[in-house]
């Protein structure tokens, strides 16, 4: 039952927020306007639609269920159930299979159970660093057996964006990124310039000097970018602003990545940050949270998304990810978001179920009756 609610905010970029409160606990409702500013988005997989809501509504639940969905977060007590209940998962990376380039306990024996059980698994990184080749050998240095087809990072996302879109091949991408970025563009058969390459250039400023760009750019990928520079954002801005119809591209939208793990360092929503900043426009989105790949991948293997189960650690890109996808969501507390953080009173994104690790899978049984 309805009990309360807090006053819609309405912002210029035609933001609406509201809070209800249910018998049962806080439900936050979030929608999103198109502004002026953004870009007109040709894919109908894209979650750019006019309204996105912050809870689990999606095509495949009616608005009643999410009425009755529940506000907190239940810790995992029967696997079993969890898993006969869905037939793919999808994992994030780091802070569920890895910590850097530590194995996380379990998880080859978890991995493996769940082969065994018929189960597709699937594993997202919104990390554009790398192609999925170079991730493909990351698994196998850590002596997991994943292959190719089964890894889907945002590098990639961006080239399959790209072709969803029949992006046209004689026009050029131009990339504030890392490898990853440049090898999937690729092999997609994109042609593409910037990248690491454009790390050590820098701008002379001198009287009446004025930077040149190709005027073939028809979009800009942005991702994390260890050597982002003044050069890159001018050259990204000119093509952006100069290139009639150019893209914004944005690989992924986090706050902070974790280089080492003495603290948090700024993330790829820095870069695409500032280049908002000197365009004035929204990025494109192809990572987590937004649905393209959740959308690819259903496609691809022809999966019911409610027959997914988004396992990851971090609230504000799997667990929204899982959601906005409308797959069941597992959140596991081996990565960067602690209990603490999960029951904040202030933290509206709950998953269906939380646990310690993805080795719980092999433990959490149900109890005997
Ligand atoms: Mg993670």
């Amino acid at each position: 039952m309805l009990v309360g609610a807090t006053t819609p905010i309405v912002s210029r970029s035609v933001v609406l927020s509201c809070r209800f409160w249910f018998q049962s606990g806080p439900i936050d409702f979030k929608f999103v306007g198109r502004n002026k500013h953004s870009q007109s988005i040709k894919n109908p997989l894209s979650n750019f639609a006019s309204i996105r809501w912050n809870r689990k509504v999606n095509s495949n639940r009616s608005a009643m269920e999410a009425f009755t969905t529940r506000a907190s977060a239940q810790p995992l007590r029967n696997a079993d159930e969890l898993i006969d209940s869905v037939e793919t998962f999808i994992f994030d990376c780091d802070g569920v299979i890895w910590k850097g380039d530590k194995l996380i306990d379990g998880v080859p024996e978890t991995l493996d159970m769940l082969r065994s059980k018929g189960k597709r698994l699937v594993f997202v990184t919104n990390n554009s660093t790398k192609s999925r080749k170079q991730y493909g050998k990351k698994f196998e240095t850590l002596g997991l057996n994943v292959s190719e087809e089964e890894i889907f990072a945002s590098s990639f996302a961006a080239a399959a964006y790209l072709k969803s879109i029949d992006f046209p091949k004689d026009k050029k991408v131009y990339v504030i990124g890392e490898d990853g970025i440049l090898k999937e563009l690729e092999l997609a058969g994109y042609q593409y310039l910037g990248g690491p390459e454009d790390g050590a250039k820098k701008i002379e400023l001198k009287p009446g000097y004025l930077m040149e760009h190709d005027k073939d750019v028809g979009a800009v990928v942005v991702g994390f970018d260890r050597y982002f520079n003044y050069y890159k954002i001018q050259y990204g801005t000119l093509c952006i602003r100069e290139n009639p119809g150019c893209l914004f591209i944005a690989t992924n939208r986090d706050a902070v990545t974790h280089l080492t793990d003495a603290q948090e360092w700024a993330g790829g929503g820095s870069m695409v940050g500032a280049i908002g900043g000197s365009t004035q426009r929204e990025p494109l989105v192809v990572g987590k949270p937004s649905t393209f790949m959740m959308d690819y991948l259903a496609k691809k293997f022809g999966i019911e998304k409610s027959q997914i189960c988004m396992v990851g650690d971090r609230l504000d890109t799997d667990i929204l990810f899982g959601q906005n996808g409308g797959c069941k969501t597992l959140l596991v507390l081996s990565g960067v978001t602690s209990l603490a953080m999960l029951q904040n009173p202030n933290n509206t994104t709950q998953p269906d179920f939380y646990t310690n690790q993805i080795s719980d899978f092999l433990s959490l049984k149900a109890a005997p009756v």
